[in-house]
């Protein structure tokens, strides 16, 4: 994953969807309505849907998704040691 990637991907993160666990959706940032979905796949690597990540290229998408569940482990984390 690349620092710009990360990046677009910061921005995103917010707008995460976990549907349940290792499915989630993304907005698509060109389209409005436009959702992509991200999957966590057998061998724990995470696959978007979108054009760059059917042919697993790294994308905003998962970026976002990678974000997303840092952010959410740290959250349980402050928890744990509360
Ligand atoms: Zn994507």
């Amino acid at each position: 994953m690349t620092a710009t990637a990360l990046a677009k991907g910061e921005s995103l993160a917010a707008q995460v969807k976990r549907l349940k666990y290792g499915l989630y959706t993304v907005p698509s940032q060109s389209e409005s309505g436009v959702y992509w979905t991200v999957v966590q796949r057998g061998d724990g690597d995470l696959q978007c849907t979108c054009g760059a990540g059917i042919y697993g290229r790294p994308c905003a998408h998962l970026a976002a998704v990678i974000v997303r569940r840092q952010q959410e482990a740290k959250r349980r984390e402050r928890k744990q040691a509360a």
